[in-house]
């Protein structure tokens, strides 16, 4: 058989939404693949059943989503509630399962794309010419890190369906910054979970132990139904230069599905017009705007329930949404005048 045309190391979201978008632009032009995609993935299956949810101003395509108008904080301190409500931004949930279905019913009919499941990259030989590489960051290299552990369970109440509680009971525990994120599944089912952003992963059973603090404060008794944990890189120590490696998860927030998506999207062009793949997914002004927020996470940790607060209730619910997805520099000016003055200075030194 002849070499591969392209070989994608890791048949993740990025790896599999790579393939799918060069399957797509080939079909548009009814031209066939130059040659086999072969997709390398450590693990027995592709996909997961995780949740991915974001901000945007569009709906997903061809995929069941929930779809959320409304976000809330709150502080622990204090008993204020702050609820916002998007008009041009919604809050997006999709299921993991649907997510991988669909990518994995496009590519697995295609005939020219080949999976290799439960084979590790390292003893791979890669015989194309073109390798993209989508094996994410080790632990060791994510400056800031985003815990969380999450429980799908059933409520005894009723919520409101249309309000994700975003960042509620922010809170310093352990001197980390921690919050609770609850995201109605139905009328009396959600998601809850709680986070810590901080300089070392937190250890995921402590992190389980506040869960069940929470789930006992908001009333739940009945066993959850589904698990969810990870940790998440919040700022890379290196960008790798021939590698993904995470770099397309937002390092001031660990969002990253709609980034990793237009990564995808760029990167098939790229690959269709014989440019290198540019691994780097950010813009200089969100670049630097995400060192200030690092440096709030690793040298003033407990200024963050405020800064969230203050910066939440100082701007729109548009550009909150906007910054937490793609700010552009107007959406980040805005959010520097609403954070607090002092914190945000301090974060100019080194
Ligand atoms: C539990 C969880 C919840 C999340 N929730 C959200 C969310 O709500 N919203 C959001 O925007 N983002 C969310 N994220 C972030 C999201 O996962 C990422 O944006 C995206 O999944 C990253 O895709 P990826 O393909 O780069 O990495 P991965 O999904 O990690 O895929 C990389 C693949 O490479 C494989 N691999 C690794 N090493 C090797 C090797 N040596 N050989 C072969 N294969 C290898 C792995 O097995 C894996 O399948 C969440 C992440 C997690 C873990």
């Amino acid at each position: 058989m002849s070499n591969p045309w392209l070989t994608i190391i890791g048949g993740g979201l990025a790896g599999l939404s790579l393939c799918d978008e060069l399957l797509s632009h080939f079909r548009k032009l009814q031209q066939p693949l130059p040659g086999r995609i072969v997709i390398v993935e450590r693990r027995e299956h592709c996909g997961d059943n995780q949740t991915y949810s974001f901000f945007s101003k569009r709906p997903p395509i061809a995929l069941p989503y929930s779809k959320f108008s409304q976000w809330s904080f709150s502080q622990q301190t204090t008993s204020q509630v702050l609820l916002k409500k998007g008009f041009r931004f919604n809050y997006y949930r999709l299921r993991g399962v649907d997510v991988f279905q669909q990518l994995l019913t496009r590519i697995g009919q295609h005939p020219q794309v080949e999976l290799q499941l439960g084979v590790d990259a390292e003893s791979y030989p890669v015989t194309s010419e073109q390798v993209v590489d989508t094996r994410p960051c080790d632990a060791g290299q994510m400056r800031v890190k985003q815990s969380f552990v999450g429980v799908e369970v059933e409520l005894p109440y009723y919520i409101d369906p249309n309000t994700v509680r975003l960042m509620t009971n922010m809170r310093m525990l352990d001197g980390c910054f921690t919050f609770d994120y609850v995201i109605p599944l139905s009328p009396r089912k959600a998601l809850i979970e709680v986070t810590q952003f901080a300089v070392e992963p937190a250890s995921l059973d402590t992190l389980s132990g506040y869960l069940q603090q929470t789930l006992h404060a908001l009333g739940v008794t009945k066993p959850p139904s589904r698990h969810e944990r990870g940790i998440l890189p919040m700022g890379l120590q290196c960008q790798y230069a021939d590698r993904l490696g995470s770099q397309q998860i937002r390092s001031a927030t660990g969002y990253g599905y709609l980034e990793t998506k237009a990564w995808a999207r760029r990167s098939a062009q790229a690959i269709m017009y014989q440019r290198p793949v540019d691994y780097v997914a950010q813009s200089a002004h969100q670049r630097w705007f995400d060192e200030r927020l690092l440096r709030v996470i690793e040298q003033q940790p407990e200024q963050l329930p405020r800064v969230f607060m203050q910066i939440a209730s100082r701007l729109s619910a548009d550009n909150f949404a906007r910054f937490m997805s793609q700010p552009t520099v107007l959406t980040l000016l805005k959010v520097i005048a609403a954070a607090p003055k002092r914190t945000f200075l301090r974060t100019l030194h080194d």
